[in-house]
C-alpha cells in the first residue's frame, strides 16, 4: 500500500499547486486499504476539509483509482475521528465475540475423553449422535454413577457440533436449569416472557438435559418436559439425556416419560477398570502439564474409588503439594502428604436416603418426623440440616428436595438451606455439627 501511495503522491504533485501539495496533500497518512476504500488520516480538521474539497478530492480519487483499483474510493478522517472509529470497532468486535462465545466447556471434548471397556459403547453412541444428529439413536439416554464422564460427553457433543455444524441450535441444560426456567415461566404473567421459555426449548435442533434424575413430579414440570420432548421428537430433533440411573429406577418419573425415554437407545457408562484409570491419570497429566513419578500414577489408581472426579481431585492435590515445595516432579512423599487431609473420597453411592437416615440416627428421630409436618425445634433443626446437606453434597435442586420433604415448596427449602449456610458462618457449634455429619456420610 505504501508503494502505491508514493506513486499517488508523485502524480498529485504535478496536479495541484505546490502550496496545496505541501500544506495538505503531503501531510495525509494512508492507514488502511480494504473493501476498495483507502482510508487517509489528515493531521487536522482544516486539512481534512481542504482535501475533501472537490478540486483536490476529484483528482485524488482519479489517481488512487489508477494506482489501486478502478473501483477504489478515498475517505479522509482527522486523527480524533480515526481514534473514535477504532474504539467503536473494538467494542463491536467484543460484542460479537460475546455473542459467539461457545457455551460448552472447552476441556470436555471427545479427544480428551479416555475410552476403555467401561465406556466405549456410550462413547461410540455419543460420537455417532454428534456426527449424525437425529438419525440413529433418538432419544439417547445415558446413565451411570457420579463422576464417570456423562457431563463431559454431553459437552463433547456440544463442542463437536459447535465446530462442525455451527448453524445448529444446540442447547445444553441441567435439569435444574430447566426446572428454574419453568418456575420463572409460571410466575411470569407477561406473554413475551412466556413465549421466551417455549422458544428457548422448542427451537433447539439438539437438546441435551443433564441430571434428569432430579426431575420433580410436581407443578407440571414433567408435563412440560413431556410436551417439549414430543414437540422436538416429532420435528426430528435430537434429544440426549443423562441420568445417574436408568429410567426404570427413577421412581418419580411418570410412565409416559419412561416410555418416551425407551424409544431410542438407553446405554450405561460403567466404572473404569484399573487400566482405564491409569490412562485417565496420564492423560490429565499431559493435558495439564503435571509431572508425576510413575509410582504416583499407580498410587492414585489404587487408592481412589472409581469416580474420575475423585481421581482428578487427588492428582491435583498431589501436584499442588509438590509445587509448594518447588519440586519439578510430584513424588510418593507428596502423594502421602496430600492424602493425609484428603480424607476418604466422596462415596459415589451417596444419596438422599442415606443422608436422611444418618441425620435421623444422629438426632434419634424418625424419618416420618423429619420429612413430615411437625414444627417443634427438635425436629425443625435436624430437618434444616438435612436439607442443607442434601443440597450441598448432592447438588440436588430445591424443587426435588421439596418432594422428599412431603412436597414442601422450593422457597421453604431455600430458606432452610440459607439458614444453615448462615449459621455455619456465625455459630461454631453448627459448623462442627455439619462437619461431623459430613464425615459420617463420607464413610458410608
Ligand atoms: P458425571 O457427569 O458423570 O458426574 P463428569 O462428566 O462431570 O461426570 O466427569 C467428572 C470429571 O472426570 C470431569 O472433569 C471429566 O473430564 C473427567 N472424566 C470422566 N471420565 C473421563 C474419561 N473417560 N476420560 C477423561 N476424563 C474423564
Ligand atoms: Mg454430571
Amino acid at each position: 500500500m505504501l508503494e502505491q501511495w508514493k506513486q499517488v503522491l508523485n502524480k498529485m504533485e504535478n496536479e495541484v499547486t505546490a502550496v496545496t501539495y505541501d500544506l495538505w496533500v503531503s501531510t495525509l497518512k494512508p492507514v488502511q486499504y480494504s473493501n476498495d476504500e483507502l482510508l487517509l488520516i489528515a493531521p487536522s480538521i482544516t486539512a481534512k476539509n481542504q482535501v475533501n474539497q472537490s478540486a483536490i478530492m476529484d483528482k485524488l480519487t482519479r489517481i488512487v483509482r489508477e494506482e489501486f483499483d478502478k473501483y477504489a474510493y478515498v475517505r479522509v478522517v482527522d486523527e480524533k475521528e480515526y481514534e473514535e472509529n477504532i474504539r467503536q470497532q473494538a467494542k463491536q468486535e467484543e460484542k460479537e465475540d460475546v455473542g459467539r462465545a461457545c457455551p460448552f466447556n472447552k476441556k470436555y471434548t471427545f479427544e480428551n475423553f479416555v475410552v476403555g471397556k467401561s465406556n466405549q459403547v456410550v462413547f461410540a453412541a455419543m460420537q455417532n449422535v454428534a456426527e449424525h444428529p437425529s438419525q440413529k439413536f433418538n432419544p439417547l439416554f445415558i446413565y451411570g454413577g457420579s463422576g464417570l464422564g456423562k457431563t463431559h460427553l454431553l459437552h463433547a457433543v456440544g463442542n463437536y457440533l459447535w465446530e462442525n455444524q455451527p448453524a445448529l441450535n444446540v442447547l445444553y441444560v441441567t435439569c435444574e436449569n430447566f426446572t428454574n426456567d419453568y418456575v420463572d415461566y409460571l410466575r411470569n404473567s407477561k406473554d413475551k416472557l412466556k413465549s421466551e421459555f417455549r422458544d428457548k426449548y422448542r427451537t433447539a435442533d439438539v437438546l441435551m438435559i443433564d441430571d434428569i434424575q432430579f426431575i420433580s413430579n410436581r407443578t407440571g414440570i414433567q408435563e412440560e418436559f413431556f410436551h417439549t420432548f414430543n414437540d422436538l421428537y416429532q420435528n426430528n430433533k435430537q434429544i440426549i439425556i443423562a441420568s445417574d440411573r436408568p429410567p426404570k429406577e427413577m421412581s418419580t418419573l411418570e410412565d409416559r416419560l419412561r416410555s418416551r425415554f425407551s424409544m431410542g437407545l438407553i446405554q450405561d457408562i460403567q466404572e473404569p477398570d484399573y487400566e482405564t484409570k491409569v490412562a485417565i491419570i496420564k492423560k490429565k497429566c499431559s493435558q495439564e502439564g503435571y509431572l508425576v513419578e510413575p509410582d504416583v500414577v499407580d498410587f492414585i489408581a489404587q487408592k481412589v474409588g472409581t469416580s474420575v472426579r475423585d481421581i482428578e481431585g487427588l492428582l491435583s492435590k498431589i501436584v499442588f503439594y509438590a509445587s509448594l515445595l518447588n519440586k519439578t516432579h510430584a513424588t510418593m512423599d507428596d502423594a502421602h502428604e496430600a492424602l493425609k487431609d484428603y480424607g476418604e473420597p466422596e462415596s459415589t453411592s451417596l444419596n438422599a436416603d442415606k443422608i436422611i437416615n444418618t441425620v435421623c440416627e444422629f438426632f434419634k428421630i424418625s424419618k416420618e418426623d423429619i420429612t413430615g409436618k411437625k414444627k417443634n425445634k427438635e425436629i425443625v433443626e435436624p430437618r434444616q440440616l438435612c436439607i442443607y446437606l442434601i443440597n450441598d453434597m448432592l447438588n440436588m435442586p430445591l424443587v426435588a428436595i421439596g418432594d422428599l420433604f412431603g412436597g414442601r415448596d422450593h422457597t421453604t427449602i431455600m430458606h432452610a438451606r440459607d439458614k444453615v449456610t448462615k449459621l455455619i458462618k456465625t455459630n461454631p457449634h453448627t459448623k462442627t455439627l455439619v462437619n461431623d455429619l459430613k464425615s459420617r456420610l463420607l464413610k458410608c
